[in-house]
């Protein structure tokens, strides 16, 4: 990682493009990049930077990242169409290199994180109703206006959004944003909030801890955290990581997607478009209602990963119509001319709506909502899945 040509070890009070941007603390970090909450001295703000790790192709994904979502913020002046927003872009030369870093607008927590701090339970139903509607926004946008396909949706890249402000917020308005390089522990309160004395005890760094949490939970109050209750959050979302995204009509050849979330076209070289999101996003959606990935293949005895895939795809959804599973360049691989697979040999099919109710405790009329909703998402072929703008008419979100 830290080396040249990887990441820049940046450290709280590091200052950037002149000294606009304050790094506060590391919120997280990728395959490409670090990516830190940033005051932003100009417009006193706080902001995200995302610092690309340095070396020739990361410098040439990060700039690919920049064009596309320049493109996405220019169609959205008001921000409301639930993609993250670029608000500016540098080159930050430390000892590891020069590395392009992108500014964008702060958010809370990944839904990755939500799915996890509820137990693995799931989240309910009426949140799920709310983050689907926000992450079909954002697919609409960028599908139907943008002409970009993600590729790469999953929990992981849609990201609460913050609904604390900084100016307005109790808790928040005590923490001021370091400007100087901190000599010990990140976070300063005023005088006004806590004394000298209580910033040295244990105390103090609990307060810090919560402080934390709920800046990266999006909102999460104390006692929120201490409860482990959504109550009363806003589920609104935003789709980030356009690192792996593409302009429809220049996409490449190769495999696309993080493997649960993987369409089946993608897995049998059958060519892709947007419908490939519209997979993802439903097996998103499921793992938001039970806290469970709707396929997690492994590789078995004497089949690969791709077969395990596609033999969960069709013991939940049916077999696979043979005229879809022998399109693809690497069909041959994994079904026999009859369109069975060749090497799984029995499926014991479970229906959605059935798993839905008997493993995860839906009544049934959620479970058939559900199942109503997601079903036809879930369609092996891309031509017959609905687009997000249809999805949003559905009747199970309105
Ligand atoms: P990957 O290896 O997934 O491609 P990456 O290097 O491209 O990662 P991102 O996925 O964009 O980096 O960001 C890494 C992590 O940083 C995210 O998963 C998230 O936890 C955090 N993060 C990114 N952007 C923001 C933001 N705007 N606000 C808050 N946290 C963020
Ligand atoms: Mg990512
Ligand atoms: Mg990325």
């Amino acid at each position: 990682g830290y080396r040249k040509g990887g990441y820049h070890a940046a450290r709280p009070g590091d200052r950037f493009a002149g000294g606009r941007f304050v790094a506060q603390r590391k919120l997280g970090w990728g395959n490409f990049s670090t990516v830190w909450l940033a005051y932003d001295t100009l417009l006193s703000r706080f902001v995200a930077l995302k610092i690309q790790k340095s070396a020739r192709d990361y410098a040439h994904a990060a700039l690919h990242e920049i064009e596309l979502l320049s493109a996405a913020a220019k169609g959205d002046p008001t921000n409301s169409k639930c993609v993250i927003q670029l608000l500016d872009h540098f080159k930050h030369a430390g000892p590891n290199g020069k590395h392009i870093c992108l500014v964008t607008e702060f958010l809370g927590d990944s839904l990755l994180r939500l799915i996890r701090y509820n137990r693995n339970k799931g989240i309910g139903l009426s949140r799920v109703r709310e983050v689907c509607r926000s992450v079909l926004t954002g697919l609409d946008y960028m599908h139907r206006e943008l002409g970009i396909i993600h590729t790469d949706l999953k929990p992981e890249n849609v990201l609460l959004v913050s609904t604390i402000n900084p100016s307005k917020d109790p808790v928040r308005s005590r923490l001021t944003p370091i400007l100087k390089r901190p000599e010990g522990n990140q976070y300063r309160a005023t005088s006004m909030s806590f004394s000298e004395k209580m910033l040295k005890t244990r105390a103090r760094r609990a307060v810090a801890k919560i402080l934390q949490r709920r800046v990266s939970l999006g909102g999460f109050t104390a006692d929120m955290v201490k409860e482990r209750s959504l109550d009363g959050i806003s589920m609104k979302c935003k789709i980030v990581d356009f690192g792996n995204a593409c302009w429809a009509d220049q996409q490449g050849d190769g495999v696309i997607q993080t493997r649960q979330y993987r369409a089946p076209e993608v897995i049998i070289g059958s060519g892709y478009s947007y419908s490939a999101d519209m997979w993802s996003f439903a097996c998103m959606a499921f793992e938001l209602a039970t806290g469970d990935m709707l396929f997690a293949p492994n590789t078995c005895q004497g089949c690969s990963e791709d077969e395990d895939h596609l033999a969960l795809m069709m013991e939940t959804l049916g077999k696979m119509p043979k005229k879809i599973a022998i399109s693809g360049a690497r069909s041959k691989d994994y079904f026999n001319r009859y369109g069975d697979l060749k090497r799984v040999q029995r499926l014991r099919f479970w229906p959605l709506e059935r798993v839905l109710v008997e493993r995860y405790g839906f009544t049934e009329p959620d479970a058939k909502g559900l199942a109503d909703f997601l079903r036809p998402i879930l369609d092996f072929d891309p031509e017959n899945r609905p687009t997000a703008a249809e999805c949003l008419k559905h009747a199970w979100l309105n």
